[in-house]
């Protein structure tokens, strides 16, 4: 499948999302057969299970950041979001901070990246985290620069998760989060560190931003949506709650799952594969890069951000997003 076909699907299944009360709770996996992970699409059942061979991990956000909030505000949301994932005791089962058994995982917040384009290179990459859509809806929708579809205006954010398709091997990870001005309809901003107790209700209300950016960061590992209406992966939130930002069970189980206690420490090598460049907007002479420059790669082009991709890689992007559509939540309870 192209991945212009697979941003078309998933802005389909983005519609037709409907939930289904009967399926047993328990977290999914992102697999390379699995379809976009975008509202209550059922657990892949095919496919190898996507996963960081190496996890030890960067991330690095925008510089334009946020309309919303401050930048610096903006990082301690996307800090204190990854961290949520590596301050877990797998013996225990439980979120803890300086676990005495942690997954085998480790994330770097880096300097600010350059890039707000979701995409997978063979001369130098990043896991970017940009914000897209001017927070003026008749200004700039949530679109990649790169695409020639918008992302879901349904979604708080999307992370693309670039894979190889025969082992499951992810490449590289993109989060590109809703900017917007969020409507009666459609998610988006603003967004705040909200209180403990949640930002107040309004029209829209702050949403909370460590909340999205929690549930994105298990994308960004391979976790897909669970049924469990209190896991962080449950794929619509509540506006102004600050519940995504702690674990559930059925997260923590998830992350242990997949990542079991191992040997990383701070000093691992989390380098991106190809190496590491914050800037995808720009070359070496300070020149636009267009976006279906081959940049090294023979053979390339597609609409959905897939342009600069190596030559000797079966890989593909699966996008999984985060809704904002509470008007559809409901308990089967
Ligand atoms: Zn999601």
């Amino acid at each position: 499948m192209s991945s212009r076909s697979l941003c078309t699907a998933a802005l389909v299944l983005a519609l037709v999302a409907s939930f289904s009360p009967d399926r047993a709770s328990a977290y999914c996996r992102m697999t390379t057969d699995g379809s976009s992970q975008i509202g209550d699409a059922p657990c892949p059942t095919e496919g190898a299970p996507l996963y960081w061979k190496n996890p030890c991990l960067t991330y690095a956000i925008d510089y334009h950041g946020s309309v919303w909030m401050d930048f610096e505000d903006v990082e301690s949301a996307v800090d204190q979001s990854f961290a949520s994932w590596e301050n877990v005791d797998c013996d225990s089962r439980e979120a803890q901070l300086n676990p005495a058994n942690p997954p085998n995982l480790i994330f770097k917040g880096l300097q600010s990246s350059d890039c707000r384009r979701a995409e997978f290179n063979s001369t130098g990459n990043v896991n970017t985290i940009a914000f897209l859509g001017s927070g003026d809806p008749s200004n700039e929708s949530f679109q990649d620069p790169c695409s020639d579809q918008p992302y879901s205006s349904f979604a708080f954010a999307v992370t693309i998760v670039w894979h190889n398709t025969s082992t499951g091997e992810i490449l590289d990870a993109d989060m590109m989060i809703n900017d917007q001005l969020a409507t009666r309809q459609f998610a988006g901003g603003p967004y705040a560190n909200c209180p403990d107790s949640g930002c107040p209700a309004g029209n829209p209300g702050e949403a909370d931003l460590a909340s999205i950016v929690t549930h994105e960061a298990g994308h960004f590992i391979g976790i897909g949506h669970s049924d469990d209406q209190d896991a962080t992966m449950f794929a619509s939130a509540e506006r102004t709650s600050v519940a995504k930002r702690t674990l559930a069970q059925d997260d923590i189980n998830a992350v242990c799952d997949i990542y079991p206690p191992g040997s990383l420490n701070d000093q691992c090598n989390a380098a991106p594969i190809g190496g590491l460049e914050l800037n995808c907007e720009t070359d070496a002479n300070g020149d636009p890069i267009a976006c279906d420059d081959p940049a090294g790669a023979p053979g390339s082009g597609s609409g959905c951000s897939a342009t600069r991709t190596p030559a000797d890689v079966p890989w593909a992007a699966l996008l999984a997003a985060l809704l904002g559509l509470t008007v559809l939540r409901r308990r089967s309870d």
